[in-house]
């Protein structure tokens, strides 16, 4: 009997970020992604990572990982995982220089890099692995096919069918197709993000020319742009907008900077040293013959463009001649944060032109359309939809079931499935964790009760009580302490705080009396009065701090 195939999705299915699956036959595991999700309402935390114990605990059995893009939600998870776990990390060449720099910036040992070419067979623990290339927003994306005893497993990464390509290395649908006509494709997992789009997207190219109108028509100004530093071509099509049209380049940000010097280095941008101006020449040159192109068209608060806008940045200060354009479209939850960010920027005079306004931004997920396309050409026996918020994973299901497969044949999977790939088809077979793993600016965890400790305490604020009783415990040797913090307005506060104490007075009175000298009981006793009585007077609920003290 053939070895099962046993795949795990630790992070990615129900959530957008963390994409992370552990393929593995007879215990030999490769690891498929490691990325992060962005936190949206986390205080303190930089990242949210799957929760890497299972995989950590099987650290000997892990032979790989396989990095399809060098995007964040698949390889944010690499610095920390690596920590604990060291094995040959295998992706294109702009993926690696990324990773590669990703780990240098955390201190953390770089293991071997395997440089992965378009459509290269290679053996990889225990698969057959043949990559493909697939158009998305950053280039070298790579498309899986796992050889397998179960059949072939394809992994399509994040894709889109870009017809025409900046760099025209189209996504390789014919190679797929010619796999499922002579092999079949026993399993698809593939990309769901924009399963609830119908039509297929724009293409990649087709931003440039309406950048370049934008830039015409704001002429003697001088232009700003916005945009993802891993997003090369959108930068080469800025670039080349800028100079057909007459302007010098400034790149701005330090991950814009690296990106933009990696991918020169790689053959990927193409821009000579005449056109660059470094930061010194930005200076003195006229600003209405440059191009900025930086980060923060997202908000990121350490980005270029939120500096500007707060008026902060070392170099460059807002004014009416200014025109800020967003060549970008909001991740979802960002939304408020870019708005406030358009908003300043405009009273301090900047024109604004975002993606809202003109098509100056196109997706890199396949649409509805690309999605049938890839079913079409796979023809995939079971399909399990991957990469994507809950709803968009069913959408994708739909579209896998309009087209002819039946229900029992897609199997829907969440985070902490593991399935089981076999003769008889693919099954649910169990669970892992599929808990946040949350990890703060230096890299520390960061225990899921602190962040609630944090929620708690930035909306609902704190009271601290302070109780001392006497040794024999008769009686209270001094007024109660109260103080608080973001509970309520500081007029009402000393009046407020006297009722709870006097709360606390009455009943640990009756307490003593009775001979309850419990430490911990009497602890037990303040919070809830003092909670009962905030409770019942603001409807609010604080995190309360008592400290009861025997003497
Ligand atoms: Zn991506
Ligand atoms: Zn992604």
């Amino acid at each position: 009997m053939n070895s099962s195939v046993h795949i795990t999705f630790l992070g990615g299915l129900g959530e957008i970020g963390r994409n992370c699956a552990a393929i593995e036959i007879d215990n030999r595991i490769v690891l498929l992604d490691c990325g992060q999700l962005f936190p949206y309402k986390h205080p303190g935390i930089d990242s949210i990572l799957p929760d890497f114990k299972w995989l950590i605990d099987r650290h000997d059995d892990i032979e790989a990982c396989i990095l399809s893009h060098s995007h964040e939600d698949h390889m944010g998870g690499i610095p920390h995982l690596f920590r604990h776990v060291s094995v040959p990390i295998y992706g294109s060449p702009f993926t690696l220089g990324m990773v590669k720099a990703k780990l240098e910036s955390h201190e953390v040992d770089v293991p071997p890099l395997v440089s992965i070419e378009d459509n290269e067979i290679l053996e990889i623990g225990p698969f057959e692995c043949e990559f493909l290339p697939v158009t998305h927003s950053t280039p070298g994306g790579l498309m899986t096919m796992f050889k397998t005893p179960q059949g072939v497993i394809l992994h399509s990464s994040d894709f889109k069918l870009d017809p025409t390509p900046v760099d025209k290395r189209l996504t390789d649908l014919n190679r797929v197709s010619d796999v499922s006509r002579k092999e079949g494709i026993r399993l698809l997992l593939a990309d769901s993000t924009n399963s609830e789009s119908d039509g297929v997207s724009l293409s990649e190219s087709e931003i440039g020319p309406i950048l370049e109108e934008v830039f015409i028509e704001n002429e003697g100004r001088r232009i700003i742009v916005g945009t993802f530093s891993s997003h090369i071509h959108r930068i080469q099509q800025i670039a080349d907008a800028a100079m057909k049209t007459g302007r010098k380049l400034a790149v701005l940000g330090p991950s814009m900077i690296r990106n933009v010097a990696l991918a020169r280095e790689l053959g990927l941008l193409h821009l000579s040293d005449r056109v660059l101006l470094t930061e010194k020449e930005l200076k003195s040159f006229r600003s209405d013959k440059v191009c900025i192109i930086c980060t923060g068209s997202q908000a990121e608060s350490r980005a270029a463009i939120s500096m500007m806008s707060a008026g902060k940045h070392s170099l460059i200060e807002i004014d009416k001649n200014d025109t800020v354009i967003f060549s970008s479209a909001p991740i979802p939850g960002n939304e408020a944060s870019i708005f406030r960010v358009h908003n300043k920027l405009a009273r301090l005079g900047a024109r604004i032109v975002h993606s809202g306004k003109l098509n100056i931004h196109t997706t890199g997920h396949g649409k509805a359309g690309e999605l049938l396309a890839l079913h079409e050409a796979s023809n995939p026996e079971f399909f399990i939809p991957v990469h994507g918020e809950y709803t968009h994973l069913l959408g994708h299901e739909e579209i896998a079931l309009n087209r002819g497969m039946t229900q029992s044949n897609v199997l829907r999977c969440v985070d902490g499935d593991r399935v089981l790939l076999d003769e008889h088809g693919v099954h649910l077979e169990g669970r892992v964790s599929d808990e946040y793993l949350m990890v703060d600016t230096r890299g520390v965890e960061v225990s899921n009760g602190l962040v609630k400790e944090r929620i708690s305490l930035g909306g609902e604020g704190f009271i601290l009580l302070r109780v001392v009783v006497d040794e024999k415990g008769k009686r209270l040797l001094e007024r109660p302490f109260a103080a608080t913090f973001g509970w309520v307005e500081a007029e009402d506060k000393e009046e407020w705080l006297n009722e709870i104490i006097e709360e606390v007075i009455k009943v640990m009175d009756i307490a003593l009396v009775e001979n309850k000298v419990d430490q911990k009981e009497l602890t037990r006793l303040v919070r809830r009065t003092a909670g009962k009585y905030v409770d019942l007077k603001t409807g609010r609920r604080p995190v309360l701090v008592p400290i009861v003290e025997i003497n």
